[in-house]
């Protein structure tokens, strides 16, 4: 059976459709897959991380909608689509032979509660398979928890968000030696939560190299960093992970 008629048959049981254009699909769609390809670069945050920090898109149109259907509707398949966001942006500024420990960024309570799954500690987990898949070692390195309640971020201004995090996260000890430490979260926006999960982390000795988003909120600068200005040598627009591989995850 050709796929399109296997797309046409399942769509018949489950009603799926593309989150980016709402056609009908198993998942995100060809067109909708080109127009949120990878491209990770660095942002500035308003907020000093003190690492980089590199997203892989901007939170914007088809890639926006796939997010929200993601994270607030429940679309869970997603985070195989959006793991290869994360892969891309944690690869890059990458040296070879360099193994990987991704730190997600953990999830409020309450947002927990809502969703009823830990969404960026899911998405590490996926992404740390590609990037394994890929040949470059990488493992999930749960280091962070919340210390207490945070508010929802969601409307806070820069200084209220910074304010609402001081002192959330606290990192534990134990870390395998050699790795390098990629903090990593779904979207960055003012960098608040960014600074607070690497401050956490660096107040137990732990070395950050970097921080890595799917997304950035549109308008974002990217950084003009001259390190970043052209890829290391061998690296692809996608972070040095096959070409192929984008297509192959976005068509699902
Ligand atoms: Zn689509």
């Amino acid at each position: 059976m050709s796929r399109s008629w296997r797309v046409a048959a399942a769509d018949l049981v489950v009603g799926a459709a593309c989150p980016g254009c709402g056609t009908a699909a198993l998942s995100v769609c060809r067109a909708c897959g080109d127009r949120m390809r990878p491209e990770p670069r660095p942002v500035d945050t308003t907020w000093d991380v003190g690492v980089p920090v590199v997203a892989a898109q901007e939170y914007a149109g088809v890639m926006r909608r796939v997010i929200v259907d993601w994270k607030e509707h429940g679309r869970t398949p997603l985070t195989g689509v959006l793991a290869c966001h994360l892969a891309t942006a944690a690869l890059v500024d990458q040296t070879a032979d360099e193994r990987i420990a991704l730190v997600p960024v953990p999830s409020s309570w309450s947002a927990r509660a809502r969703r009823g799954a830990d969404l960026v500690g899911a998405l590490a987990e996926a992404a740390a398979v590609r990037l394994s898949t890929a040949g470059v070692e990488t493992e999930v390195a749960r280091l962070l928890r919340r210390a207490r309640r945070t508010g929802d971020q969601v409307g806070l201004g820069a200084s209220a968000r910074s304010r609402n995090l001081h002192g959330a996260f606290v990192a534990q000890r134990q870390a395998r030696p050699g790795r390098r430490i990629v903090v990593v979260d779904d979207i960055v926006t003012t960098g608040a939560t960014a600074a607070e999960a690497v401050r956490a982390l660096r107040m137990r000795g732990h070395p950050v190299h970097a921080v890595a988003a799917i997304a950035t909120t549109p308008g974002r600068e990217f950084a003009k960093n001259p390190r970043w200005a052209t890829p290391a040598s061998g690296a692809t627009s996608s972070g040095g992970l096959p070409s192929h591989a984008w297509h192959e995850q976005a068509r699902g």
